[in-house]
């Protein structure tokens, strides 16, 4: 097989970190019952309710398309609303599911320049109409840490959240990197969840070193119900769940979900260090967790490809670094020698 030298494309570029690798195999032992009936995936709900310090319902789904999706569909009615930034996920790259699954809430996308919703643009839209014509305003997504890699502050959670009780609104976050966050803030999990307003989570386990699988924990138990009915009819309940679970319990356990995401997020912050100064390139965004967004003219980018990087431009309007729990430092490095050599010295023309 040919070897694929690592790219910062993509954090799903990565593979399974050894922590979750290892409680596959400790899981592939022998018969276990079926859909969700066994000790690994009680003991991994467990190790969220520990890790939240909070008795919270526990779902585990393949993606997060799903589990964001199905999420906001328990909070919602078809004739409903769901406010989100134009960059989140939910409307950007989910190819309508969270409208589907919802029988047709529509989302109500707030105009945002870096990708963070504010308190005001929320309220904005769900005061803009109260109408029998309009879908009516049900909840809040937001995406932690965002799709442009910035970091909402426990004050900032606070604050949307208040708005969201004050009108009525459930607050869901999109944690695709939720460990990032955690690690970036260097808070607690329930800091910047429960504990700040926040209804529903999905955890992001894929981006964090699984591979396979997000979590979906409801802190309010009443939002829960029925849920199993949804994540079945969705074709999201694993019959085999222990392997849907066992990594949870090695991510977990071990500690490995921050180590992997601090990690992830020092590589961000060294490239986001060396672009200060670097003539004819910035940041199109603060970095704060593992993603590094980069505006540059077509001749840096193109010199950039043409040393063998990859990265996406369709994302956040810049050219995107993302990191993963197995950055390699000297890659990084890599990545420093070459956006500088681009930058002093642009590929003018490109040969075809
Ligand atoms: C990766 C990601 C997801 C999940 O995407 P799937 O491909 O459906 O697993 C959700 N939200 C955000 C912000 C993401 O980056």
């Amino acid at each position: 097989m040919q070897q694929f030298i690592q790219q910062f494309a993509s954090d799903n570029y990565a593979g399974i970190c050894p922590e979750a690798w290892a409680a596959m195999e400790q899981a592939n032992q022998g018969h276990v019952p079926a859909y969700g009936d066994d000790a690994w995936t009680s003991r991994a709900a467990d190790a969220f309710r520990t890790l939240f310090g909070t008795d919270c319902e526990v779902f585990f789904a393949f993606n997060g398309t799903a589990a964001n999706s199905l999420a906001l569909a328990a909070l919602c009615q078809s004739y409903h609303s769901v406010i989100c930034s134009s960059f989140a996920h939910v409307e950007t790259d989910e190819c309508g599911a969270p409208e589907f699954f919802s029988n047709g809430s529509k989302l109500l996308v707030a105009p945002t320049p870096d990708g963070k919703l504010t308190p005001d643009a929320v309220r904005a839209l769900a005061t803009g109409r109260s109408d029998i014509h309009f879908p009516k305003p049900r909840a809040v997504t937001i995406t932690q840490p965002t799709e442009t890699g910035l970091v909402y502050t426990v004050a900032e959670i606070k604050a949307l959240s208040a708005v969201c009780r004050e009108l009525g609104l459930h607050l869901h976050m999109d944690g695709a990197r939720f460990a990032n966050a955690c690690a970036a803030l260097g808070c607690s999990p329930a800091d910047i969840t429960w504990k700040a307003g926040v209804d529903v989570l999905c955890f992001g386990g894929t981006k964090n070193g699984m591979a396979v699988g997000e979590a979906i924990l409801f802190f309010n138990h009443s939002q829960a119900e029925d849920f199993e009915w949804r994540c079945k009819q969705a074709g999201q309940l694993a019959s085999k769940m222990r392997f849907l679970a066992a990594p949870w319990v090695g991510l977990l356990e071990s500690g490995a979900w921050l180590a992997n995401a601090t990690h992830a997020n020092e590589c961000a912050a060294r490239l986001g260090a060396a672009v200060v100064g670097l003539e004819g390139v910035e940041l199109a965004y603060p970095v704060q967790a593992n993603a590094v967004f980069l505006t540059a003219s077509p001749a840096i980018l193109d010199g950039l490809r043409a040393k063998g990087w990859r990265f996406y431009t369709f994302i956040g309007g810049a050219a995107r670094f993302m990191f993963a729990w197995d950055a390699d430092p000297a890659r990084v490095t890599a990545l420093i020698d070459d956006l500088r050599s681009v930058a002093t010295q642009p590929v003018l023309a490109v040969a075809v």
